[in-house]
């Protein structure tokens, strides 16, 4: 597309990069700004483009859950972000997990080789300022979660004003594998049969006896944890609960979430008491995530309360669970449906930053703006998209829900199907109805994309 407009993209994270992919494909010369080849964050450990920064995992694969669904959407938009994920795929039975480092490092590589990007290495502070000094028309912030001190000031003093900035989230410890005992560990994956090769099974389980557990969740109770700052107010994200928190709402709470033993029976048959499960952090299999251990407890604590796990007495760990800051805005007050500003229209907003939570959430965030973007450089209006699609249900949760708390993407936030009579009484009603929700939005989505691409 000819055109003079340009836009710029601060934060090339998952929705960043995905936006700064979408428009340069669609002839859009972006200015990629980005503070981490600067200093890392918190929570960052590479200087590449698009980091994950916990789990290595994109979530579902299958066409008939949420996540399947989205994926199915971001396909249809032409992600780079699923393009990658898919090529750099490690096995994780249904969901798509990546080998994070050489998925982080392919689209680095791959935006800055496009002719139309311009990276900038910068911790940007006002993004009027940046417009005009790069002669950009618009401007999207994909700063996450963690957005740095100075652009957070200007958007607390631009936009939001004050009113509540922040929210907390929790991060899994990674274990060295070498230093597991293998021999009280076993292979398996949720509901499939043991495998003559156990090994070929994506996640590595440790199981528990009833006594082992017991201690295991009265240790992780009495544990010390790192303590709030006074100005934070601990609001946790539900489906994403410290390991430790889950604990203090009752003994049997982790034995029926990630602890769960379903699906999880041993060789000899026998269903452990509980199991914690393992999955791998990297091709290698040299490294392994504790799946839901979220933790707030603090780093010496961590050590002594996890090797209590069977099989994890020598346990060596990569990296150790901590809580994060986790930054988002009232979007529902402040944005419009394109997620532009209300206030300054030039100025939109994708990823967590504005109400959703997850890898593949923000980066399909990141393409729906940039399709609204480019909209409006072709001189079309924005386009509301069908809440019965899963990009469509993101965006009317966060226009319109009025406490906001981060979502992932869910068949809650999509208009319930009806069944009929006979599906009513069948046992699998639950399953039927996703089924025909993903349906559903399969088919809204195909025909309302060729509007996307208008
Ligand atoms: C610690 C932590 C753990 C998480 N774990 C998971 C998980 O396991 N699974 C999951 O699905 N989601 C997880 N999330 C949630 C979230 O979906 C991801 O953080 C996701 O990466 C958000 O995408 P994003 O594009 O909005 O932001 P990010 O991917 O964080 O990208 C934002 C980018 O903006 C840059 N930036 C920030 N400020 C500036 C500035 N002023 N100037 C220039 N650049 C700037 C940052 O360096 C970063 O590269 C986690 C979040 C955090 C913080």
């Amino acid at each position: 597309m000819e055109t003079t407009s340009k836009v710029l993209i601060i934060g090339a994270g998952l929705a960043g990069s995905d936006a700064a992919w979408f428009l340069a494909s669609n002839g859009i010369p972006v200015v990629l700004a980005e503070v981490k080849r600067l200093k890392l964050g918190p929570a960052q450990k590479m200087t590449t483009d698009a980091e994950l920064v916990c789990t290595n995992s994109l979530k579902s694969l299958q066409p008939d859950s949420s996540h399947g669904m989205l994926k199915h959407e971001m396909k249809g938009l032409g992600s780079l972000i699923l393009k990658v994920g898919q090529e750099t795929a490690v096995p994780a039975g249904d969901a798509l997990a990546v080998d994070r480092e050489v998925f982080s490092k392919r689209i680095t590589d791959i935006l800055g080789d496009h002719p139309l990007i311009t990276k900038l290495d910068i911790d940007a502070e006002d993004p009027n300022e940046l417009m005009s000094e790069h002669g950009c028309d618009y401007c999207l912030i994909a700063t996450g979660p963690l957005t740095t001190e100075a652009l957070t000031n200007w958007i607390k003093k631009e936009i939001t004003g004050e009113d509540d900035f922040y929210f907390y989230d929790a991060i899994a410890p990674v274990v060295d594998a070498d230093s597991l005992d293998m021999d009280k560990l076993y292979f398996k994956d949720r509901h499939k049969p043991v495998g003559e090769d156990g090994e070929e099974a994506d996640y590595l389980n440790a199981p528990m006896n009833k006594q082992q557990y017991d201690e295991f969740v009265n240790a992780l109770i009495s544990a010390e944890r790192v303590a709030p700052k006074d100005f934070e107010e601990l609001k946790y994200f539900e489906s994403c609960l410290p390991i430790d928190t889950m604990a203090d709402r009752g003994i049997d709470t982790p034995r029926f979430s990630c602890m769960k033993p379903i699906g999880l029976e041993m060789s000899d048959g026998k269903r452990p008491w509980a199991c914690v499960q393992l999955r791998k952090e990297n091709l290698l299999g040299s490294a392994y995530n504790l799946v839901g251990f979220q933790t707030r407890l603090t780093y010496p604590e961590q050590k002594r309360v996890f090797r209590m796990i069977p099989g994890f007495e020598n346990a060596q760990f990569i990296h150790l669970g901590s809580v994060h800051r986790n930054s988002f805005l009232n979007a529902r007050k402040i944005l419009d449906f394109d997620l532009s500003c209300k206030k300054l229209p030039k100025i939109h907003f994708a990823g967590q930053i504005t109400g959703v939570e997850g890898y593949t959430e923000s980066a399909s965030m990141g393409l729906y703006v940039a399709s609204q973007i480019l909209r409006k450089i072709k001189g079309q209006e924005a386009l509301k998209w069908p809440v019965e699609t899963a990009i469509g249900a993101l965006i009317n949760y966060v226009m319109t829900c009025e406490k906001p708390v981060p979502s992932n993407i869910n068949f809650g936030l999509m208009p319930p199907v009806t069944l009929t009579k006979e599906q009513r009484k069948d046992k699998k009603r639950k399953s039927i109805k996703k089924s025909l929700a993903a349906e559903r939005a399969r088919q809204v989505f195909d025909g309302f994309i060729s509007e996307v691409q208008a």
